[in-house]
């Protein structure tokens, strides 16, 4: 996955690092889609954190599902995080 964080992105074309923006600044890939599904995964992860704080435990293993559909590796980021690893396995 190119995201390196929730912050910063990695271009998939020369590799610079930077902060999420739709154009690169060194090589000028487009990298709206990336930034889209970035806003989308901070998306789910929100929903999944309020779907925990008010305990609604079935919702939050679906956006759990969701995220781990776009990306296994941040989606245990996040668990372990939420300290939830053990419990989602
Ligand atoms: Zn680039």
């Amino acid at each position: 996955m190119i995201l390196t964080n929730r912050t910063q992105c990695r271009c998939p074309s020369c590799g610079v690092e930077q902060t999420w923006q739709d154009v690169c600044r060194r090589c000028r890939t487009d990298l709206s889609e990336l930034r889209q599904l970035n806003e989308n995964i901070q998306l789910l992860e929100r929903k999944l954190t309020d779907a925990l704080d008010v305990g609604n435990y079935r919702q939050a293993v679906r956006y759990a599902q969701k995220l781990k559909q776009i990306d296994p590796v941040l989606l245990n980021e996040i668990l372990q995080q939420l300290r939830l690893l053990r419990d989602f396995q």
